[in-house]
């Protein structure tokens, strides 16, 4: 048997940097990971695969159509699929041997293979050839992940239907692609598959897309997505599919009832969300017991057992890989004793698609219902003087700020590049900035981000390029 003073179960991004920062803090840790490779749905199936394919699709449509022509570039660009997915799993191969090499310099151990909770400190992986190593460890860290929800009557094969792992990795581009979920995967990859060339269909069963997003941003971004072809069915929900070996055809009715409709596809993608997954886990050896949802419950990263903690997103919260990291550190710090926390208020959230829609804190609708007195300050990129030159006008930058204090409580931004632009709020945020503190503080000119400071100045009416 190996002793360590850690065991980290699972090696996304929550428990690779747990691993990590661990192993900087002195600490004996090893990382039990199942799959192959290190880097968990994030690396292998997830977050970089697809912001592989987004960015190369993205680069294919703007050759492709008008937009090339109209900066006088004149190619005719030919699809090369094969290579597109070659360059993707390359990147990918390239992130998860980095976090191999992560794991040498902090000499952090992975034991591969699936690890089950035996009792108390007690581990037992068993690897891919059915071979049995036993661990025991001070504390243990959950960080097992999630898998895709799976809809009744429209089951994954991933031949024809297909979750988002097997539309990352199709070898022809769909003729029509139903997409079942107007959520972020379901927005990004039709994306993807639209820009190559497919007709695409989304079916949500909500009247919007997006839900939980800020809904003037949720419809600004359907508005920019529609105009680029893709298709959305709202109120509307899948109740069976039929498979053959060309494709598939779905029974769609309304959300409300009514009668049905036949919707020929030739790919569709359920993507109606993710669960926590625990699946061989041994929790109830510890006394754990998952919830309705399959979730394993915390209380500042620590279960319901002595010793076993949990993050990621097997636990509450967003499923998102920066929120996994932030507990990854916040739970290794309080195993050693140090004052380790999230600031659940301020996990910006992202949909990769173009344009893009980034967004931190209180959205206008939870501003409302909790009745909490704001004031709006927008800013329209059409206004902004880079994105008029770079011909990427669609969407805005809003500001919330409260009524009285002036402290920024929610940004909603869609449009170029907003990905790399929500981190100056998350910063201000934090600091518990004013409207005015980013009113006044120097952007460089020409910059979309001058379009953040013009929406803070805008809390007032006091834009000036407007
Ligand atoms: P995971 O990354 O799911 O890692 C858990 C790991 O544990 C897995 O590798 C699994 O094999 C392993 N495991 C499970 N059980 C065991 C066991 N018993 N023993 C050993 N190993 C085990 N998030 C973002 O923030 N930005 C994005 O752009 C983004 N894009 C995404 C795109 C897609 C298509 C998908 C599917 C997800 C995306 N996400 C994105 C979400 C992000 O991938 C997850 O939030 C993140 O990976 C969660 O990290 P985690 O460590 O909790 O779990
Ligand atoms: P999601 O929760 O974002 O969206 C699911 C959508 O499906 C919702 O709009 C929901 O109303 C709809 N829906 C649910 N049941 C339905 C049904 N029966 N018929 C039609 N529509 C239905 O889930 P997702 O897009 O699958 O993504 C899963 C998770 O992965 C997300 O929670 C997100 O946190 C994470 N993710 C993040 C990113 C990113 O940060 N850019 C990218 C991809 C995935």
């Amino acid at each position: 048997m190996s002793t360590y003073d850690v065991v980290i179960l699972g090696g996304g991004p929550g428990g690779y940097n747990a691993a990590i920062r661990a192993g900087q803090l002195g600490l004996k840790a090893a990382c039990v990971e199942g799959r192959a490779t290190l880097g968990g749905t994030c690396l292998n199936v997830g977050c970089m695969p697809s912001k592989a394919l987004l960015h190369a699709s993205e680069l294919y449509d703007a050759a492709m159509g008008a937009e090339f022509v109209n900066l006088g570039i004149e190619v005719k660009p030919t699809l090369n699929l094969a290579q597109m997915m070659k360059q993707k799993d390359e990147s990918v191969t390239g992130l998860t041997k980095g976090i191999e090499f992560l794991f040498r310099k902090n000499k952090v151990d992975w034991i591969k293979g699936w690890g089950h909770i035996d009792g108390p400190g007690k581990v037992t992986v068993t690897d891919s050839q059915g071979g049995k190593t036993e661990l025991s460890a001070k504390d243990i860290i959950i960080a097992t992940g999630s898998e895709p929800t799976p809809l009744p009557g429209v089951d994954i094969d991933n031949k024809r239907i297909l979750d988002s792992t097997g539309a990352l990795s199709l070898t022809e581009v769909p003729k029509h692609l139903v997409v079942i979920g107007a959520g972020v995967i379901g927005l990004e990859l039709g994306s993807v598959w639209r820009r190559l060339g497919a007709q695409v269909t989304v079916v949500e069963f909500l009247d919007r897309i997006c839900p939980g997003v800020d809904a003037e941003a949720g419809k600004t971004l359907q508005r920019a997505l529609a105009k680029q072809g893709i298709s959305f069915k709202l109120s509307s929900k899948v109740t069976s599919a039929t498979t053959s070996a060309s494709g598939v055809q779905l029974n769609v009715e309304p959300a409300a009832g009514g009668s049905a409709e036949l919707i020929e596809a030739d790919y569709v993608l359920v993507a109606i969300g993710r669960r926590p997954y625990t699946e061989g886990l041994g929790q109830e050896n510890v006394g754990l017991t998952t919830d309705k949802r399959g979730m394993l419950a915390n209380k500042g990263h620590r279960t319901e057992a002595a010793g076993v903690w949990v993050i990621g997103d097997v636990t509450s919260g967003p499923m998102l890989a920066h929120k996994a990291e932030d507990e990854a550190m916040a739970c290794v710090e309080q195993i050693v004793g140090k004052a380790g926390e999230v600031n659940y208020d301020l996990i910006p959230n992202v949909i990769y698609t173009r344009p893009e829609l980034a967004s931190v804190g209180r959205t206008e609708e939870q501003l409302k219902a909790e009745g909490r007195a704001y004031k709006v300050g927008k800013f329209p990129f059409t206004a902004n003087s880079r994105a008029k030159i770079n011909h990427e006008t669609e969407g805005f930058a809003k500001v919330l700020a409260d009524e009285r204090t002036d402290e920024i409580l929610g940004v909603h931004l869609v449009g170029p590049s907003v990905s790399e632009m929500i981190g100056e709020y998350c910063v201000a945020m934090e600091f518990s900035a004013s409207a005015e503190d980013i009113a006044l503080t120097c952007h460089p000119h020409p910059t979309r981000s001058e379009a953040l400071r013009q929406a803070a100045m805008n809390v007032e009416g006091m834009a000036t390029q407007m």
